[in-house]
């Protein structure tokens, strides 16, 4: 009898904790918009609100789980990151998702890029080239049942031609010219968001394929993780 009760004291113990946890995050996702996302300059409202819902601590392995909001990017394991939550805000505005779009993501990393698109379009795919951060991001994507959400591993490089054309690609690795089968699969008015340039010294770009050929327009100076595979074959 006595054991009972204990047992049940210390499962509300937990649902009480537990609820104040998630309260907890709740909090820090407002002030990381508050703090890093509006003072900024992101505006598209869309975004906004996917970055107050998306439980990006939920992307992050338990030793690192403490600093989901802060202003940084975050060690995800296999020498990579989580980007910092601005980065993220602004590829995402840059890239101007509709509901009714299919973008594709090269660099899926921890999947947190591709659950905030997933919740503004149809569609999103994404390529991871480690295999071990691939099946981590399907868990993670697949806890927080997104079903619009498509993973596979492998050399983002040469894009996914199965699902092409896209209506928009982000890439969140950094190649040093950008690579052609991306904008071959980019639809005619298609958008691409990506950071080009040899580490450190990268640059975040916004493609626009028109039918008369590209549109370059420079962003901002960044500082992503080199794109490996193909690319560093072709530098040689
Ligand atoms: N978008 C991720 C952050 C990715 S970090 C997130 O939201 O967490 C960049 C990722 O690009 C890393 O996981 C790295 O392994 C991956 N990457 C590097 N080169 C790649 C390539 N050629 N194809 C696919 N992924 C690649």
């Amino acid at each position: 009898m006595k054991n009972k009760f204990v047992f049940i004291v210390l499962v509300a113990m937990c649902s009480q904790s537990c609820s104040s946890n998630q309260n907890n995050y709740t909090q820090l996702r407002k002030r990381m918009v508050e703090e890093q996302i509006i003072p900024r300059g992101i505006t598209n409202k869309d975004v906004i609100n996917t970055l107050l819902t998306v439980p990006r601590h939920e992307f992050i392995p338990e030793k690192n789980r403490k600093y989901s909001y802060e202003d940084h990017p975050v060690n995800i394991g296999y020498d990579q990151t989580i980007s910092q939550p601005y980065i993220v805000a602004l590829m995402t505005e840059l890239l101007e998702p509709l509901t009714f779009h299919k973008i594709l993501e090269i660099g899926t990393g921890s999947g947190y890029q591709a659950a905030i698109l997933a919740e503004l379009v149809k569609e999103v795919y994404s390529i991871e080239i480690i295999p071990e951060l691939a099946e981590f991001a399907k868990k993670n994507i697949e806890r927080l049942k997104y079903k619009n959400v498509f993973i596979k591993s492998g050399d983002g490089y040469f894009g996914w031609p199965q699902n092409a054309p896209f209506d928009g690609i982000i890439v969140t690795c950094a190649p040093d010219k950008i690579p052609k089968p991306l904008l071959n699969q980019l639809k005619i008015n298609g958008k691409m968001v990506i950071p080009v340039g040899d580490y450190p010294h990268q640059t975040l770009y916004l493609i626009t394929k028109t039918s008369k050929g590209i549109e370059k327009k420079e962003i901002i100076p960044v500082l992503f993780v080199p794109m490996k595979g193909e690319v560093e074959k072709i530098k040689e």
